[in-house]
């Protein structure tokens, strides 16, 4: 039977392929890794090859168009509020309420049911905190690419904010260029496991004794530009360092990253997209004025659309514009590399129960040398 990649690496899992079959033939399957891929069910393909074709990581022998007209900014939304409640400085609920006020639809990462994170959909400011903020966990695009193309057929604003390799697969899906479509994506680390943030809510869930309802990878109570984490369970509120949760040492760590993170071609800012937004990494440098600890955005405009948008907005924002070398951070100049002990860390995870893996990771992330040695971690 034919499948759509070969190697795991050839797989980026934005699930564009999926969308894209009116048959139905391309389903999400989860891998031992927690990962979901692609796979054809050969009785009902009728080998157009469309799921082939849409692929952003298939796409790779294309060069992409250099743009001697981009803008590079640092942003900070003038609104406090918005900002505290944003990972950096808060471009995207700006961006967000532009598409509001035009009764467009703005799609974002959500938590879903069993903390699942999910795109959706946003027609309100009064909806907009659930697709705010960073969620360092795969996103799942399930019939969200159907969705704003329905939305852009029927003339409606869209923005749609995701990782690169999302953002390229829904712009391949659409095909044709929509004016009122604002497609923006994320300088991105990498995306972690599924299978491992469920695996670790569960556990999180089973100590504390409760559901868990909302967590934040980029708590800015202590004014550190988000290097703490918190969340909720059973109504109660739980904090600490963003360094010292398991499951964030494992992301910053490099061992549950996507294998196809590790090469992503869109770590760069050569992009498709009309805007790009991530976090000014040394804003202390460049602007030290600006570095009040609540985080400050970096905004990339690629496209004429992006430009008149920008002018829309701008009066919402303090910003200056800087160049190219201000910006250039390392997801812009080349991917995470896996970690060394990648493979043995995930034959672990497959073979352990989660309880006993997960106290063998913090032992040895705590610097007891035997588990360390013992493991290769
Ligand atoms: C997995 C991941 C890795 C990242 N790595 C980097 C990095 O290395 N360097 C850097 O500068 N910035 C990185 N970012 C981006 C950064 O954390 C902020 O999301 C970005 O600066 C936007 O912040 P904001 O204040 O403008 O708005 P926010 O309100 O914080 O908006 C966050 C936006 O990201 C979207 N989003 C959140 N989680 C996901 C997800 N899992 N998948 C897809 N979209 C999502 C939300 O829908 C929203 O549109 C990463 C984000 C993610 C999700």
């Amino acid at each position: 039977m034919r499948s759509l990649y070969i190697k795991k690496e050839d797989c980026c899992g934005c699930g564009a392929c999926v969308d894209i079959c009116r048959r139905g033939a391309v389903r999400m399957m989860i891998d031992r890794e927690g990962f979901r891929y692609p796979k054809i069910d050969g009785s009902l393909c009728v080998d157009c090859r469309q799921c082939e074709k849409v692929c952003p990581v298939k796409k790779k022998a294309q060069s992409m168009e250099r743009n001697p007209s981009r803008k590079y900014f640092a942003v900070q939304v003038k609104d406090e509020e918005v900002r505290r409640l944003s990972s950096s400085g808060g471009m995207f609920p700006v961006l967000a309420k532009y598409v509001i006020n035009r009764q467009g639809v703005v799609y974002g990462a959500s938590y879903g049911r069993n903390m699942k994170v999910v795109h959706k959909g946003i027609h309100t400011m009064e909806e907009l905190d659930a697709v705010k903020r960073t969620k360092y966990v795969q996103s799942s695009l399930k019939g969200v690419y159907r969705e704003i193309e329905t939305q852009l057929k029927d003339d409606r604003w869209v923005l749609f904010c995701g990782t690169p390799c999302q953002a390229q697969g829904l712009k391949d899906f659409l095909k044709t260029p929509y004016p009122k479509l604002i497609l923006t994506d994320l300088i991105c680390y990498g995306v972690p496991s599924p299978g491992i943030w469920r695996s670790y809510v569960k556990s999180l869930e089973k100590k504390r004794g409760g559901r868990m309802t909302d967590f934040s990878f980029r708590d800015k109570r202590n004014r550190d530009n988000g290097h703490m984490c918190s969340y909720e369970i059973g109504g109660n509120e739980y904090s600490g360092s963003l360094y010292s949760d398991p499951y964030c040492r494992m992301y910053f760590s490099n061992h549950i990253l996507r294998p196809s993170c590790h090469i992503c071609r869109f770590c760069t800012i050569e992009r498709e997209s009309d805007i790009t937004i991530g976090d000014f990494w040394g804003i202390e440098k460049v602007r030290p004025d600006m570095d009040d600890g609540m985080g400050t955005s970096v905004v990339i405009l690629h496209t004429e659309k992006a430009r008149e948008i920008w002018e829309a907005v701008r009066e919402e924002l303090s910003w200056f514009e800087c160049e190219k070398k201000d910006v250039l951070q390392p997801r812009l100049t080349g991917p995470s590399g896996a970690a060394k002990s990648r493979r043995i860390f995930m034959a672990c995870y497959k073979a352990l129960p989660f309880s006993v893996f997960q106290k063998l990771y913090i032992l040895s992330a705590s610097g007891r040398t035997f588990i360390r040695r013992l493991f290769g971690w």
